[in-house]
């Protein structure tokens, strides 16, 4: 789905130019669900906005969906973004004049849908989230953690293909974390694929791989054990009997 080559980005700005991103080579797969993790500053704000097309790299290559973006104009690039990418951003970035309804709504407008089909996207998104009974308030009279449901709702009301994910748990405490970080799971093993960018090891737990940043490059990838034998079934099965075996001899010793 995704495919970067060499990207590089650097902001230039009268002082000093700042290398953001340094040869990045990275491949995200449909279906997949991965975070990016490294310390402030070490691009990945960066790369997220390059791959949800918000922003564009300096030099190198990036394809998404089998197109190559640099190819595309500024409104083709608008197009695509719009019927494909959702976003979750770390402080929910909802719209403070517009109701919970009003602000999943918004992206269906941009995309020119009918009212009625407008109303059933809506209705289900703010369902998905369990946030309908909220419907007519406003951002600020919610919690953080209900914004954030309100947020994913408006990512996913248009059906994306991908949602990008920068810091969505950064701003919540635990307990909201975890229902943003199932929400995330479900719309992922609903088929969506999501790249999130993360401080926390129990949230990229929640994904199949991990990609670490540093100085703007890519340091290491790693697959997360849970997930290999989440997505291999004869190796769960015999972790289950080894752990049977294990616990049986003491159970009778138990007994006796
Ligand atoms: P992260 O999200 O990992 O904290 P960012 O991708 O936001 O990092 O930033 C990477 C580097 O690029 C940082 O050194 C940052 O200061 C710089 N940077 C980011 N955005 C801009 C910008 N608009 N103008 C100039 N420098 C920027
Ligand atoms: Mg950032």
């Amino acid at each position: 789905m995704i495919k970067t080559v060499n990207l590089n980005k650097t902001y230039t700005t009268e002082e000093v130019e700042t290398t953001a991103l340094n040869n990045v080579n990275l491949e995200i797969k449909e279906g997949e669900f991965i975070s990016i993790m490294g310390p402030s500053g070490c691009g990945k704000s960066t790369l997220l906005n390059i791959i949800g097309l918000l922003d564009n790299p300096t030099s190198g290559e990036f394809y998404f969906m089998g197109t190559e973006i640099s190819k595309l104009n500024e409104r083709q690039r608008a197009q695509m973004r719009k019927g494909n990418i959702g976003f979750v951003f770390q402080s929910f970035n909802l719209i403070d004049e517009l109701t919970v309804y009003e602000n999943v709504e918004l992206p269906l407008l941009y995309l020119g849908m009918g009212s009625d089909e407008r109303k059933a996207r809506v209705s289900a998104a703010l369902e998905s989230v369990q946030i309908v009974h909220r419907s007519g308030h406003f951002p600020q009279q919610l919690s953080g953690g209900q914004q954030q449901r309100v947020a994913i709702a408006r990512a996913v009301v248009a059906g994306p293909k991908l949602i990008l994910a920068d810091e969505p748990t950064g701003n919540l405490d635990s307990t909201h974390g975890e229902e943003v970080m199932n929400l995330l799971t479900q719309m992922n093993e609903a088929g969506t694929t999501i790249a999130m960018v993360t401080h926390s090891p129990a949230d990229a737990e929640y994904s199949q791989r991990v990609i670490h940043l540093f100085d703007g490059h890519i340091v290491t990838e790693n697959f997360i054990q849970s997930h290999y034998i989440h997505s291999d079934k004869a190796e769960e099965e015999t972790a289950v009997e080894a752990v049977v075996e294990a616990e049986a001899p003491s159970e009778t010793e138990a007994d006796a």
